[in-house]
């Protein structure tokens, strides 16, 4: 199963991978192969895991936390995918197998039960993890400091609201921007924020304090309707692949420069913010002034 780079579905996907593949059994080894990826606290990651039992777990944005409960009381586990991170499940009958498997070659941490195992695959070392008592766990994350998940915000005014300062004003940074900050609403990374605008007809170069409510409505529906497409391509059964340059690419305007608008049949053009690429439709998604 083919996707981009983790935005919001991928991580949802990730957490329900993880999920399945603990189910209620206590975790029997545990183990972190990578200083960067995991973060050195103590008690060490194994020793924070071992003999705990997966209890709950929560997405917010692009962040995961799994609770689990331990003889030592509640233990968490925090992970984002960073760039390239994934999670791979094998049976524990497979574990000699590990060296000559080649989605295993960039583990960077694993957790077992007596018949599976789950490996965080992550070959640019951009994911991250934190293992430890819950409440450090949580405070560690950073999670606290996001904004509200995008998948649960329904409509424009709820919307509007996450980009408003304390003087009810909003910023007149550009709306592309302004999607991808973590702080105001969680989740859409650079693919999500150019399709949600393509879907909403709004150029990304808009200015936030000028979009109207009806702007604000269709951008609502434009982030449902893109993050809703894609979660409901991933099959929890079945593990991510990233795809490289040239592989399938369903999206609507994520890196078609070149080629036809899928609504207008005018050529998808390609600009950037902060760095970043963005991809829209001149002719659907007008500049306002
Ligand atoms: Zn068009």
């Amino acid at each position: 199963m083919l996707a981009r780079m983790p935005e919001l579905p991928e991580v949802e996907h990730a957490r329900q991978v993880v999920v399945r593949a603990l189910g209620e059994m206590v975790v029997t080894h545990a183990a972190s192969t990578d200083a960067i990826v995991v973060a050195q606290g103590s008690p060490s990651f194994a020793h924070a895991l071992v003999g705990a039992r997966l209890a709950g777990s929560e997405r917010r944005g692009k962040s995961v936390i799994l609770r689990f409960v331990a003889p030592t009381g509640e233990v968490g586990l925090f992970f984002h995918l960073g760039m390239t991170g994934h999670v791979v499940v094998r049976p524990r009958s497979a574990d000699d197998a590990v060296k000559d498997d080649h989605a295993l070659r960039f583990a960077r941490w694993s957790i077992a039960t007596e018949t599976t195992r789950v490996t965080l695959v992550d070959a640019r070392r951009l994911a991250r993890a934190i293992a430890g008592p819950h409440d450090d766990v949580l405070r560690a994350s950073g999670v606290a400091k996001l904004g509200p998940d995008a998948l649960t915000i329904h409509d424009g005014e709820r919307l509007a609201r996450c980009y408003r300062g304390k003087s009810g004003k909003l910023p007149i940074a550009p709306i592309k921007l302004a999607l991808m900050d973590q702080a105001k609403l969680a989740g859409l990374g650079n693919i999500h924020a150019a399709e949600a605008l393509f879907h909403a007809r709004l150029h990304p170069d808009t200015p936030t304090s000028s979009l109207t409510s009806k702007d604000w409505d269709a951008l609502a529906s434009g982030i449902e309707k893109t993050l809703g497409t894609t979660l409901a391509s991933l099959d929890p059964t079945k593990e991510l692949v990233y795809v490289s340059d040239g592989g399938p690419n369903p999206f609507s305007v994520y890196r078609k420069d070149g080629t036809p608008c899928p609504v207008c049949g005018k050529t998808i053009e390609k600009t950037e913010h902060g760095g970043r690429s963005t991809y829209f439709c001149g002719k659907c998604q007008k500049k306002k002034r």
